[in-house]
């Protein structure tokens, strides 16, 4: 199943402007398109960019820009949006890939945990990544989940277990006791 033709439109892009290699991907896997930025004050589209630098590996560029109308400053955050991949669900159904529903799941399960929203941007980033090439462009929520819980494992044993309670939908009180036995008696390689 080809998707590239169905989501096109739907999805925003935002090229980078400052690596061959990015370019390179770019023709094969997304489609470019420049966005038109309003000013946040007068709504004006003339801005000009004065200062422009990656937040982190994740594809976000932060860039300053001054209204040419209003000459007030404001900050754009940019991302690079690759071409999404369709999300097979429990129930055989399928539907476009959320960013959005996995970092809300991640949060949850990070609640009051020290790891920082940023990382959460990050660990997703990375995931993203590895599923670009995912052949046919559809894969398992269970996979995906997986390997959410693969970096949870590492990051931080609550949210992990947190996580993996909603993700793997422990069927009773033994079962999810005795993933966090696992847990404790360092079975981490579960
Ligand atoms: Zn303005």
């Amino acid at each position: 199943m080809d998707i590239r033709g169905d989501n096109v439109d739907k999805l925003t892009y935002i090229m980078f402007d400052n690596s061959i290699y990015c370019i390179k991907i770019i023709i094969v896997h997304y489609v470019v398109r420049k966005i038109e930025m309003r000013c946040p004050f007068c709504g004006e589209l003339r801005d000009k960019v004065i200062d422009s630098r990656g937040v982190h590996k994740g594809g976000v560029v932060r860039r300053r820009r001054f209204c040419l109308t209003c000459q007030k400053r404001f900050t754009t955050y940019e991302r690079v949006e690759r071409l999404s991949f369709i999300v097979i669900k429990r129930d055989k159904s399928r539907e476009p890939f959320d960013r959005d529903k996995i970092i809300t799941g991640i949060r949850k399960a990070c609640e009051k945990r020290p790891v920082s929203y940023e990382t959460i941007e990050e660990i997703v980033d990375e995931i993203v990544e590895q599923l670009q090439d995912i052949p046919g462009h559809e894969v398992e929520t269970k996979v995906i989940g997986e390997m959410v819980m693969d970096r949870l494992k590492e990051l931080d044993e609550v949210a992990y277990v947190r996580f993996a309670s909603v993700y793997r939908r422990f069927k009773s009180v033994e079962e999810f006791r005795e993933e966090i036995d696992k847990r404790l008696k360092g079975g981490a390689n579960v």
